[in-house]
């Protein structure tokens, strides 16, 4: 089969690689749909201790497909289920997973492998992270479960509520799925980004209420100005620029949260208003990854079609077209890129 390895920092390479066997409790799921994720280009850049500790690895971590093999032993799936995977499985035996936050697990299992034709999905993935989709979701729109899921997490974290102000700051596609989560949740979006064909874009798909970062001058002002004044009940940064993480907190009002979601350079700090963060108890919370919960959640959103993205794939690739695709977003050229074997 075709793959995109991973052989290091920027050395992706398309190679003829034999198609995996499935090992006892795994599925062999040949992919039907991979989408390209902002964490893909960090990680091409720099590589990426946690998510690929084994080098050479098949690149991509966002997919669905079908199972077209299942190892002995593993319950729950046939040959022909329609499948999203997600990329990681907690082991469920950890200190954090047992107090339900197994998004933080001390020994959590990354999954690579979705630019390919085919993947093997290891046992505790199966058991814990591999979740059936309805015969009618196009697999472009189920491989969204993973992303979405984040988003859900980064929104949970926040304890939006109908009738909130939530803004967003980043108009990348992460930045849009939070936009979308808040708003299906009946809050109102003011979601921040750099003017250009991106923010037209949502704009024009009515995701949020946006503020171009390059035309206005103060945005705290700004955001003032839309909120009577309060500033915002929920500030979610999507940008991992610590600059903006401090941004976020200057925009949320009185006995507001701030969501640290997007992840910031190693070793870089940002600054408190100690006198704001203790007499308006701002709460400053970070967002981290996703659970088997949300994963869920997040493929009900898509089946019933409470939550449609599919507006954020701008670009269909195959699989020899990963690394323009990859170069693509890094430029802002794309928001995800759809990633078809078949084409
Ligand atoms: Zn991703
Ligand atoms: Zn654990």
């Amino acid at each position: 089969m075709k793959a995109q390895v991973f052989h290091g920092p920027g050395d992706l390479r398309l190679e003829e690689i034999a198609i995996p066997e499935p090992a006892p409790g795994e599925l062999l799921v040949k992919i039907e749909a991979a989408l390209t994720c902002g964490t893909d280009v960090k990680t091409l850049r720099r590589g990426h201790p946690v998510m690929l500790p084994r080098l050479p690895t098949v690149f991509g971590h966002e997919l669905a497909g079908t199972v077209v093999g299942v190892g002995a032993g593993a319950r729950g799936f046939r040959e022909g289920d329609r499948v999203v995977a997600a990329n990681s499985a907690p082991c469920g035996g950890c200190a954090l997973c047992r107090a339900g936050r197994p998004n933080l697990c001390e020994d959590l299992l990354f999954v690579n492998g979705a630019y390919g034709e085919y993947i093997a999905l290891p046992a505790r993935l199966v058991e814990r992270n591999v979740v059936r989709i309805a015969p009618e979701v196009p697999a472009a729109r189920a491989a969204f479960a993973e992303p979405l899921a984040c988003a859900l997490q980064g929104i949970e974290r926040g304890r939006v509520e109908s009738g909130m102000t939530v803004v967003v700051f980043g108009h990348g596609p992460l930045g849009c799925l939070l936009a979308m989560v808040a708003a299906q949740r009946k809050a109102r979006v003011l979601l921040v980004g750099k003017g250009g064909w991106r923010l037209d874009r949502i704009r024009e798909a009515r995701i949020a209420e946006c503020v171009d970062a390059l035309v206005e001058p103060d945005i705290p002002a700004t955001i003032r100005a839309a909120t009577g004044g309060r500033g915002a009940d929920v500030a979610v940064d999507a940008t991992g620029e610590p600059a903006v993480w401090e941004r976020a907190i200057e925009v949320t009002g009185r006995g507001g949260t701030v969501v640290f979601f997007g992840g910031c350079s190693p070793g870089t700090t940002v600054a408190v208003d100690t006198r704001r963060a203790h007499y308006e108890e701002l709460t400053l919370v970070g967002a981290f990854h996703h659970t088997p919960g949300l994963i869920r959640r997040a493929v009900e959103l898509l089946e019933s079609q409470a939550l449609v993205p599919d507006g954020l794939l701008t670009h269909t690739m195959r699989l020899d077209g990963v690394p323009r695709a990859l170069g693509m977003m890094a430029r802002g050229e794309a928001l995800k890129v759809l990633i078809t074997p078949d084409g």
